[in-house]
């Protein structure tokens, strides 16, 4: 049997693809199509060898959009006819209490995901076009549901349970969720790995710092805390995101900014973090304005490291000790400032970091803190399409 996955993360006008060879562990091909339903989209075809395909067109849908994908993989020497693919691995954000590990996709699960699109407005929508869109295309291949949630579905209660009242949050399914756990699960596999030591001996913090960004506790290979809550509006600064606010503010600007449920939502959503506070989300850009004197930049970014450094606290105190903490995504695997700021000032708790570890350009998982600390600290770059596809080879190899 092919052991090819298609891995394919689909959001509102968006779907990345990436077409992954487990056995190897490595993407054969990648894509990106965006601007779904504008005027014109784009798409963005990386295969191994050669040049990336670029191509500027009206994409009228999502089913559209992967069909352009599909054309490019087939171009590119990439079939996914007869039994060239062993399966197609979804991202899906949101699965509930009801889904906890990788799950074939029938018809009957389609709808749980749909019911479930109550608690994730903004992802499962979307996460469900690309499936069914997938699903048309490619009828003959098994689709798997891996869901962003499942890692931490076994948090335990209080660390899972918000303190408001218990029969209200029962009925709307109002508890702390976490997402980006496929990414927290693979990194803390991979640093076992690389300290060569056993997952169920290591307490570990795991920080992932992309667009969106949350910290995790995991202790001996099971989450026990994780800062993004029922949505991933809560914990860390993050690009657009708010993170943790005082919720008196939603009624606030209800109450004396007139502001309807919408607006808020834009307003936490897509207009705060480092954009709200600088105007700018791209991390690179906010250095920039830093270094250009700008100090609204300047606070933002302070912002950003006070929140990560008040969870990092938490978290060694929930593990009770820490062996191992590991930065991943966009910012945590390519910001030094940021890691050697996040950590700052803690050796007395066994924590430091060497300077030219962490200044390395390299992109291989690595330890940056100095040899003889008590706590290792790393840098492992994420892999969530690989892990969706080992994910999803293990789900039909049990089915
Ligand atoms: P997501 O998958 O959540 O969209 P990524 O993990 O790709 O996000 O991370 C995106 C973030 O990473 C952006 O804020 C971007 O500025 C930041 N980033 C990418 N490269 C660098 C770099 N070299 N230095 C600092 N930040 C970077």
């Amino acid at each position: 049997m092919s052991d090819r996955v298609l891995v394919i993360n689909s959001g509102s006008s968006s779907l990345k693809y990436q077409l992954v060879d487990v056995d190897s562990g490595t993407a054969l091909a990648s894509g990106l199509v965006e601007r779904i339903g504008e005027e014109t989209g784009d798409v963005v075809h990386r295969s191994v060898d050669g040049e990336p395909i670029k191509l500027q067109v009206k994409i009228a849908d999502h089913a559209a959009g992967l069909r352009l994908a599909f054309d490019m993989l087939e171009r590119t020497g990439m079939s996914l006819s007869g039994s060239s693919i062993a399966a197609v691995g979804h991202r899906v954000v949101h699965g509930g209490e009801v889904f906890y590990r990788p799950t074939l996709i029938t018809d009957e699960v389609m709808k749980e995901i749909d019911r479930l699109s109550a608690l994730a407005p903004l992802h499962n929508p979307a996460n469900i076009i690309g499936i069914e869109s997938a699903r048309e295309l490619l009828p003959q291949v098994p689709h798997v549901a891996v869901f962003d949630t499942a890692f931490f579905h076994g948090l335990p209660d209080a660390a899972a349970t918000y303190a408001i009242d218990s029969e209200v949050a029962r009925e709307h399914g109002i508890r702390r969720y976490g997402f980006h756990g496929t990414s927290h699960e693979y990194v803390s596999g991979q640093v076992a790995q690389v300290l060569g030591r056993p997952l169920d001996q290591l307490k570990q913090i795991v920080l992932h710092l992309g667009n969106g960004a949350s910290a995790s506790a995991v202790r001996y290979g099971r989450a026990i805390d994780t800062s993004m809550g029922m949505t991933p509006l809560e914990g860390l600064v993050m690009g657009t995101r708010c993170g943790d606010i005082d919720p008196g503010i939603i009624m606030h600007l209800r109450r004396s900014a007139d502001m309807d449920v919408d607006q808020i939502d834009q307003l936490l959503n897509r207009r705060s973090g480092l954009k709200g506070l600088c105007g700018d989300n791209d991390f690179r850009e906010v250095r920039r304005m830093i270094e250009s004197g700008d100090s609204a930049a300047q606070l933002a970014y302070d912002v950003y490291v006070h929140r990560l450094r008040r969870y990092i606290g938490a978290y060694m105190i929930e593990l009770g000790g820490v062996d191992a903490i590991t930065f991943t995504a966009g910012v945590g695997e390519n910001s030094p400032t940021v890691r050697a700021d996040a950590l700052a000032g803690l050796e007395s708790f066994g924590i430091a970091i060497d300077q030219d570890r962490n200044n390395s350009q390299s992109r291989a998982a690595r330890v940056i803190s100095i040899d003889d600390a008590r706590v290792k600290v790393l840098v492992v770059p994420t892999n969530e399409e690989l892990a969706i596809a080992r994910a999803s080879i293990a789900c039909i190899a049990a089915d």
